[in-house]
């Protein structure tokens, strides 16, 4: 027997009617790229959006097409979110940062029609327009009087466009089934391949995403998603903060520890989220400045493991609570948070930042399981790891165009290529991507705990674990080092630092110390660049085993 319920679409463009209904005068703040603060409102965007929707079908675009942005967070790229979705149309968020080979084929393969670039990224597009096989046209995201010369061809200024329109448009009819988002994910090996998202996928992943805890959003919140939007929907915050009413403020493009304390300070921020390096900037800010951040109630701290310091010196020195959260491009992207569980009331500080260090556990409609080389699961004993799976209605299924052919066991999983330890109380602690761990004598060692706890030492900014080939046991770490401003750590220094923090076997056989570790376009280690760099490093060790 079916149910007699209403059948009503989950479609991102609900999100915004309601956000414009409910919510209408919640002020949604940006740092514009051109400089000054600029403040609209739910209302406003839900106007705009539609007037977004006009001008791009104006300009040829058609429902079903695939439209870029290539944009930071601001005002206009969330109502040109939703003027793309809301016309039945794709909205690929291009990651700027990526290599120019990497974008054109990106771009080509996702076949996008039209490009929506912010000014910063104007020569970005320029150097490689040439190159793009499908793109009819690109929209400038700025007014008139800051169009820049450009040798684009077919160039829209954003503004004229938009607010030649009425806004008198009614959204696409849509199947909540059909496409409305894609980012391309890069950490798989061979090309990137594109995750697609739906309307429904991305419906639930904002419920989930704005529920207690998981990020826990109220109408009275004022959110600074630092994370991008060009990074796996900006953890859903664009969604979920408009779902919940509350107050958006968009860095744009400034991300340097100053302009982040300047906006949680004015904005009186409640809610933030980002990748470790971008609180590692802000903590450095604050010590140097003395400042405090009353307001801030949550720090969500994703993208990369958060070290245990960086969880202590937010909670103890600034009393803001820490969630851990882990996920994927092809998770839409949260899959756990770190929440604590009744019962942990008594835990002592130290018991608790042990939890907090985890990536924390499943939200609802992610299933996970750990298993070892046979696919048999594993215990969630906290103790025995192997290759992470999860499944449910917000993971992929496939890549666009079968990229990769058949992503899913015969079950249904996929396989994130991390590997994890799953707790008693369901807490998953990754250890390693697959591709990182470090194998010592048959063993393993997660270069994530180690460059961890190498970080917790005050003179360190950044660090990375690698493996190097060692003739007694096969792989043996080596320590990366970046000191941190006006300090000199020393080898002893840092070896003497892991003592005791660490299994003894796990030392690095040696510490190294440079003036840049490299990153990816989202922010997190490039391990390959380092193993690269390091391809012929002999350490101090090896000599002495053979
Ligand atoms: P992306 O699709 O670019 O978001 O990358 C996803 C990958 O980032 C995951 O498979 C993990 O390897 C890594 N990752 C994300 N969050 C965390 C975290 N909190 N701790 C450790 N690794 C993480």
């Amino acid at each position: 027997m079916k149910g007699l319920m209403q059948d009503w679409p989950l479609s991102v463009t609900t999100i915004i009617d309601h956000a414009a209904r409910f919510h209408g005068e919640r002020e949604v703040v940006t740092r514009t790229v051109e400089g000054p603060f600029h403040t609209t409102n739910y209302k406003e965007i839900h106007l705009r959006a539609r007037k977004v929707a006009q001008a791009l079908e104006k300009i040829g675009a058609k429902q079903g097409d695939i439209i870029a942005t290539m944009a930071w967070n601001t005002h206009r790229h969330l109502e040109a979110w939703y003027g793309i979705m809301g016309m039945g149309a794709v909205c690929h968020t291009l990651n700027p940062r990526l290599f120019a080979e990497q974008l054109v084929y990106i771009a080509n393969h996702a076949e996008d029609q039209f490009i929506l670039v912010d000014l910063t990224f104007v020569p970005v597009l320029e150097a490689v327009a040439d190159q793009l096989k499908t793109v009819k046209g690109y929209i400038i995201m700025t007014d008139r009087a800051h169009m820049p010369e450009t040798t684009l061809k077919n160039v829209h200024c954003y503004e004229e466009i938009v607010e030649a329109e009425s806004g008198d448009y009614k959204w696409a009819t849509i199947d909540e089934n059909d496409a409305c988002g894609l980012c391309y994910t890069s950490g798989t090996t061979g090309n990137p391949k594109g995750v697609l998202y739906s309307h429904r996928s991305n419906v639930l992943h904002a419920l989930i995403g704005g529920s207690a805890d998981v990020m826990g959003l109220r109408s009275v919140d004022v959110v600074l998603p630092v994370v991008p939007m060009f990074h796996a929907n900006a953890w859903a915050l664009a969604f979920s903060a408009p779902m919940a009413g509350a107050k958006l403020v968009m860095p744009g493009s400034k991300m340097d520890g100053e302009s982040i304390y300047e906006l949680l300070d004015n904005e009186k921020i409640t809610t933030t989220a980002a990748v470790p390096t971008v609180w590692l900037m802000l903590l450095q800010h604050l010590q140097k400045t003395g400042a405090k951040l009353p307001a801030l109630n949550k720090v969500i701290i994703g993208g990369s493991a958060a070290p245990r310091t960086m969880i202590e010196t937010f909670e103890r020195e600034y009393g803001a609570e820490v969630i851990h959260a882990w996920g994927m491009t092809e998770m839409s992207p949260m899959g756990t948070l770190g929440a604590l569980k009744a019962g942990m009331e008594d835990l002592t500080t130290e018991q608790l930042l042990d939890v907090k260090v985890k990536q924390g556990r499943a939200v609802y409609t992610v299933e996970m399981k750990i298993t070892d080389d046979d696919g048999v699961e594993l215990p969630w004993d906290g103790k025995a790891f192997g290759p992470l799976l999860v499944k449910g209605p917000a993971v992929a299924g496939s890549y666009l165009k079968s990229e990769g052919g058949n992503i899913l066991d015969a079950d249904g999983w996929f396989d994130t290529g991390d590997v994890a330890t799953i707790d008693e109380n369901g807490y998953m602690q990754i250890t390693d991507r697959a591709k990182d761990v470090i194998k010592s004598g048959g063993e393993w060692i997660s270069s994530i705990e180690l460059e961890n706890t190498a970080v917790g030492h005050p003179d360190v900014a950044e660090a990375a674990v690698i493996g190097i080939v060692h003739p007694k046991w096969d792989e043996r770490p080596l320590l990366i080092c970046v000191a941190a401003e006006g300090k000199n750590p020393t080898k002893e220094d840092l070896l003497s630092y892991l003592e005791g923090k660490i299994a003894k076997w796990w030392t690095p056989d040696d510490v190294v110390f440079v003036d840049e570790i490299p990153h990816n376009a989202t922010g997190k280690i490039l391990k390959r660049a380092l193993r690269e760099q390091f391809k012929d490093y002999v350490l101090p060790t090896a000599s002495a085993a053979e």
